[in-house]
């Protein structure tokens, strides 16, 4: 083919919005001309090059769209440091199935468990699975709608936190709401109940979510549709960062001897 008639191909693949297949149409032409594989098995090679590109930046997409705060995959999270963690429950929560049925997550415990590194651990698995994600703490949330309500664009917020696949709601408990605060996370809440995932993480027990919601009535209305169909995760054990630098000092002491 003459380099023109290459580069208006190259332009074609362009249009068409096989942008994979025009970048990689040189290097897989000299490629089959080299190994001398059929018509077929070339543009089969081209097509499987343009899928995996834009599965790649699907994902990539998504992650943007999630605003994880920090990318901590699952390989970087350590289960040894936490036995008393239900690996079985875990690893279910890295599959598709929870999602798919709505159901809810909450993982309970102290500060530095680990809470917010297996939420957005899961997060990014949830991603790889295509699945809308986002990440945002309670308190972000919160004062989001309440701007967004204050801009009169409230409804329009709402609904695209019911749109989400899996929402992931960092540090319940940490800050107090205002009653309006409570009002409007219930709202979303309540309009995700069977529509969407939710994932919490808090050190709150339930009994002490009444301090946070302010209202008794409502507390107990959003711990109904939360906990039904949810998986709560126990994380009794203690900070991770203390653990390890309590076993860092036992090593020293231990040469001092
Ligand atoms: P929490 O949200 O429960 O307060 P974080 O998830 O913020 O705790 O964990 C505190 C720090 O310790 C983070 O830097 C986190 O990456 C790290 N960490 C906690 N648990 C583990 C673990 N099992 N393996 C690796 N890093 C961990
Ligand atoms: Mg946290």
């Amino acid at each position: 083919m003459k380099a023109g008639a290459l580069m208006e191909l190259q332009e074609n693949l362009k249009t068409l919005n096989l942008s994979a297949m025009a970048r990689n149409m040189e290097g897989f032409v000299r490629q089959a001309r080299e190994t001398g594989i059929g018509y077929d098995e070339f543009i089969f090679n081209l097509t499987v090059s343009e899928l995996q590109a834009r599965s790649e930046s699907r994902l990539n997409r998504r992650i943007r769209e999630a605003k994880f705060p920090l990318i901590k995959p699952l390989e970087t999270f350590d289960l040894a440091a936490v036995p008393e963690l239900d690996l079985r429950l875990f690893r279910e929560l890295t599959g598709e199935s929870y999602i798919k049925e709505h159901r809810n997550v909450i993982f309970l415990g102290k500060s530095g468990a680990g809470k917010t590194h297996m939420a957005t651990a899961l997060g990014l698995e949830a991603c790889k699975n295509n699945f809308r994600t986002r990440f945002v703490t309670c308190y972000g949330l919160v004062n989001e709608l309440i701007e967004a309500r204050q801009e009169r664009t409230l409804q329009r917020l709402i609904q695209r936190y019911v749109r989400y696949d899996l929402l992931i709601l960092d540090e319940l408990g940490y800050v107090p709401f205002s009653r309006e605060g409570s009002e409007l996370l219930f709202q979303v809440l309540a309009e995700r109940h069977e529509k969407g995932s939710v994932m919490i993480t808090t050190n709150l027990g339930f009994a002490d979510w009444t301090q946070i919601f302010g209202d008794q009535v409502m507390t107990g209305a959003l711990l109904d549709r939360l906990t039904h169909r949810a998986h709560i995760i126990n994380c009794p054990w203690d900070s991770y960062r203390l653990k390890q630098s309590l076993k860092e000092k036992r090593k020293h002491a231990g040469k001092e001897k």
